[in-house]
């Protein structure tokens, strides 16, 4: 049943500011349908609290689009007073000392925080399965065989139940835009140094964003507003001027140049998906686009993947290199502190994360720096020549968001199949260059999303909401949740 919570940002304000509905009001509904969750997309339900900040808000104001909205955040978040895990064990008990950046905005902005979400574990993975507590279903499926994505699967499952109309994630590879492609969610990731990372744990410093989901391209746009600007706390964030996003919002697609890449178009073995992109470029041409196909290179396409690998793994073993069960979390007998040490990291990382650092410590020996560390900084500095040189000709690179609908768990994917290679992780293209980067519904496939991506030029992101804004009008798909499915246009 549709409720407030299936409502988008803008919609939502509006019945507040009427008096139509209370922040009380949302807290509790927000609160009623986490509770009947059945997806495992909570680490903690902040019921307390939430209901205790909604309750002091009373005079709506009317200037602030986000007063009185209840959100979730990704348990990697810093959240001051409140246990943050990152759904690892190795974090188990940790409770921060204070917000992260993006956190105090929100507070300011009188947004009331009501749960925690999971996550894969540290935000290392994408399929939501790697958590401390088990894995993350898509909501979309009530048989729970489909996967939401990750690493921001809690985050992604909430939007798509509707128990909130935006939610903080994190994105260093996709983290984010994957899971909005399988939840039918606008999943957005700004340009490296946009919004302030203070607060939010390391993955891959180079890499790593902070990226949100909200149910509309115009909603992300005046989450942008709130989030984006220079932190003193950040010394990456950057001091150039906060836009007003919403107001590119009716801009139009006429003269703009969009590109999409013929490698990453042909590998898709799903014909719908197929189809409907393509059906989707002719919308884009109708309404006064460029569209043109580039061959990006199979050769640099091929090597995203495993120079992420190795970039990011070796970044992650150095940042992590400080959760050793002495200064957060459960402590591990021992008689010394290497074997205390060992203890914490033995127990509280998973499979995946221990395997992640094995790589990570291989490629920083100082006897393989040379042959892998710095090789796949060689090849990001090219793919990021490559990217850059083709939006020097083009205003946005437009690609399907992922190879299909959202995988069964047991659907194990080809990794070294083209597919996989190419159209499964292109998404990363955006964290080695930093560039704004924004996912969105593209059409339904026998009832599960289906979405696309949009990537920009550093710092435009006003251009990017336009463009974003012209192909839900296109595709008809905005406002998605379980409770509001929708047919779709394409
Ligand atoms: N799926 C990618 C990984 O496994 C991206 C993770 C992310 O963006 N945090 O690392």
């Amino acid at each position: 049943m549709m409720g407030y919570l299936d409502k988008g940002i803008k919609e939502l304000h509006e019945l507040l500011v009427r008096k139509e509905t209370t922040p009380l009001e949302l807290a509790k509904e927000a609160i009623a349908r986490a509770k009947e969750d059945t997806c495992n997309s909570f680490e903690k339900i902040l019921e307390e609290e939430a209901l205790e900040e909604a309750s002091c808000l009373s005079e709506p104001e009317e200037e602030n689009i986000l007063w009185g909205l209840p959100y979730v955040a990704k348990d990697n978040f810093s959240t001051k007073g409140i246990e943050t895990t990152a759904s690892s064990d190795v974090l188990k008990g940790y409770v921060p000392l204070f917000d992260a950046s993006v956190v105090s905005r929100l507070k300011d902005r009188k947004c009331i925080l009501v749960a925690k979400a999971s996550m894969d574990e540290l935000a290392m993975g994408g399929t939501g399965t790697t958590s401390h507590i088990g894995k993350t279903y898509n909501p979309y499926d009530p048989a729970h065989e489909r996967m939401v994505g990750g690493s921001s699967s809690g985050s992604a499952a909430a939007m798509a139940e509707g128990i909130v109309p935006f939610a903080l994630g994190s994105d260093t590879g996709d983290s984010v835009r994957k899971p909005a492609s399988y939840a039918g969610l606008v999943g957005m990731k700004p340009t490296w140094g946009r919004i302030s990372r203070y607060g939010l744990f390391p993955f891959a410093p180079s890499l790593d964003h902070v990226g949100y989901f909200t149910r509309d391209v115009e909603g992300a746009a005046y989450l942008l507003e709130a989030l984006a600007g220079h932190d003193d706390m950040d010394s990456t964030s950057s001091y150039r001027a906060v836009d007003s996003y919403s107001g590119y919002l009716g801009k139009g697609v006429a003269g703009k140049r969009f590109c999409y890449f013929r490698e990453i178009v042909d590998s898709l073995s799903d014909l719908t998906a197929k189809e409907k992109f393509l059906a989707s470029l002719e919308e884009l041409r109708k309404k006064g686009a460029v569209v043109s196909e580039v061959s990006f290179g199979l050769d640099l396409l091929r090597a995203v993947y495993p120079a992420y690998m190795v970039i990011s793994c070796a970044e992650a073993t150095s940042n992590d290199a400080n959760l050793d069960g002495i200064k957060f979390g459960p402590y591990y007998e021992g008689r010394t502190y290497q074997e205390s040490m060992n203890a914490a990291r033995t127990n509280g990382f998973s499979e995946l994360i221990k395997r992640r650092f094995v790589i990570g410590s291989y490629c920083l020996m100082r006897e393989n720096q040379e042959e892998l560390f710095l090789r796949a900084q060689r090849l990001r500095h090219l793919i990021v020549d490559r990217l850059n040189g083709i939006l020097s000709e083009n205003d946005f690179v437009y690609l399907p968001a992922a190879p299909g609908i959202a995988p069964r768990f047991d659907e194990s994917s080809d990794k070294l199949s083209s597919e996989y290679l190419i159209a499964d992780n292109h998404l990363a293209l955006g964290n080695f260059a930093g560039l704004p980067s924004l996912t969105l519904p593209l059409a339904l496939e026998k009832g599960y999303p289906l979405g696309v991506n949009l990537m920009g030029r550093a710092f435009e992101e006003g251009e990017l909401f336009a463009a974003a804004k012209a192909l839900e009008d296109i595709t008809g798909l905005s406002g998605l949740s379980v409770n509001n499915p929708k047919e779709g246009r394409l």
